[in-house]
């Protein structure tokens, strides 16, 4: 495995790391105490081809790889996971599904728009509910000749407001637990569907997040993604590309908080020198050192596997479970250093911990990692149950499209 980055992962690593810092970073504290995602993100996200980064060129994306993919999640995570959180929905939860499950018409229909940053995708799994345990949802769809009717409730949903489509998991068969879920492609402006915001989160609060309602929603039969119940599969494999945007993302995360308590350890003085001096600071940065090489290691080999197309639901929920878990504890730490300055907002760190405390909650609690890394290794657990085809990378075809 080799892992100098080529000149495309920097150029496109400047692209995100330039947009972040010159165009988000500067207004990002006042959208986080509005508590508005400001309207220019998704778009710009768009001019820039972010948005459908690692989408093949014929489905009007970039055609990177997944190093790519985690390389930009880092950078927009330094400046604030609202910014990653919104391309880890639409593109790794959502496009890289349609992808993957999608006929070639729901290709033309739904990916290619996304991919092209003209319409945005969302992910509708949890439910008032059910969020762990999927197999509890209540959703329903029911085939009616032609048409699919949809009914039900989801909650925490990323891009509610502003999305046009949400991939949307329902019951087509209530007795069957996870072989009876489906999924299926809904437009927002169908009649019977009515969406809403969130306010009052702790973080990511200049991110969107809300509820998206379906009362007897009537579409085509044709809008089905994958076969009926191949819904609990499909979600799995979204949910394979968007941990590790969540990972990769978190490894940013614990980049921002180092750089601020360095930064910081080399300005405040106690105790008659700078308390980078202090053996017991010199502790946390050597920790947080540690954890952000591990977590960026743990990332680029993700990113590797994806790219070889290797089934890799092991290693991206363990990267899920490290980066999120030590980007917390080193965020906590990076407020730990700077004392009480820590506590307020003028500087970044006390939103970088609140903002990255979801982490271990969304695309599967810590908890949930947990119990997967524990079948794996008892043996418990095997990849034949869930398996299915990733997208992968595949360098020809990247040469010869670009
Ligand atoms: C800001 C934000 C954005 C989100 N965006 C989306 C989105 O775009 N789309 C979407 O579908 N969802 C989204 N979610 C929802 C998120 O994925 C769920 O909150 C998450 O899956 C956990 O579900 P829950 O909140 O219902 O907790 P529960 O499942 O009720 O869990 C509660 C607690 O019980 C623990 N627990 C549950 N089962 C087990 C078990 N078997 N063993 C041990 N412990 C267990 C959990 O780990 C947790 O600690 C978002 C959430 C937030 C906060």
């Amino acid at each position: 495995m080799d892992f100098s980055l080529s000149e495309e992962h920097k150029a496109v690593q400047k692209l995100a790391r330039d947009f972040a810092e010159k165009e988000v970073a500067p207004i990002i504290k006042e959208a986080d105490r509005k508590q508005e995602m400001p309207s220019f993100i998704l778009p710009r996200l768009g001019e820039l081809g972010l948005l459908g980064l690692c989408i093949p060129v014929k489905y009007g994306g970039q055609g990177m790889d997944y190093i790519t993919l985690g390389l930009v999640c880092e950078e927009l995570d330094y400046v604030d996971i609202a910014l990653r959180t919104a391309l880890s929905v639409h593109l790794g939860l959502n496009s890289l599904g349609l992808l993957q499950w999608g006929t070639e018409e729901q290709k033309q229909l739904y990916l290619m728009p996304q991919a092209l940053g003209e319409k945005f995708g969302m992910f509708g799994l949890t439910e008032p509910g059910a969020g762990s345990d999927v197999a509890n949802m209540s959703s329903t769809a029911r085939l009616e000749g032609d048409s699919y009717v949809i009914n039900g409730e989801k909650t925490w949903i990323s891009l509610a407001s502003q999305a046009h489509h949400i991939l949307w998991f329902a019951k087509t068969d209530t007795d069957a637990g996870n072989a009876g879920i489906s999924a299926f492609i809904i437009e927002t402006d169908r009649p019977g569907i009515t969406k809403g915001d969130i306010h009052g989160k702790m973080g990511s609060r200049a991110g969107s997040t809300g509820w998206v309602n379906c009362q007897d929603v009537r579409i085509p039969a044709s809008n089905i993604l994958g076969e009926e119940g191949e819904g609990f599969k499909i979600a799995m494999s979204c949910l394979d590309n968007g941990r590790y945007t969540v990972g990769s993302g978190c490894v940013g995360v614990m980049r921002a908080s180092l750089d601020a308590s360095t930064k910081y350890a080399n300005e405040r003085r106690a105790f008659g020198a700078k308390i980078g001096k202090l053996q017991l600071v010199q502790q946390k940065i050597a920790q947080m050192t540690a954890d952000y090489e591990i977590g960026l290691m743990m990332y680029l080999k993700v990113g590797w596997l994806k790219n070889k197309g290797i089934r890799n639901t092991r290693e991206t929920s363990l990267l899920k479970w490290f980066a999120t878990e030590a980007a917390f504890k080193n965020a906590n730490e990076a407020i730990q250093i700077h004392g009480a300055y820590g506590y307020s907002d003028e500087y970044d760190v006390e939103r970088f911990m609140r903002n990255v405390r979801v982490t271990t909650i969304y695309e599967g609690t810590s908890e949930v990692q947990q119990l997967i890394q524990a079948g794996y290794a008892l043996g418990y657990r095997k990849d034949g149950e869930l398996r299915c085809e990733l997208p992968h990378y595949d360098e020809d075809e990247w040469q010869k499209s670009n």
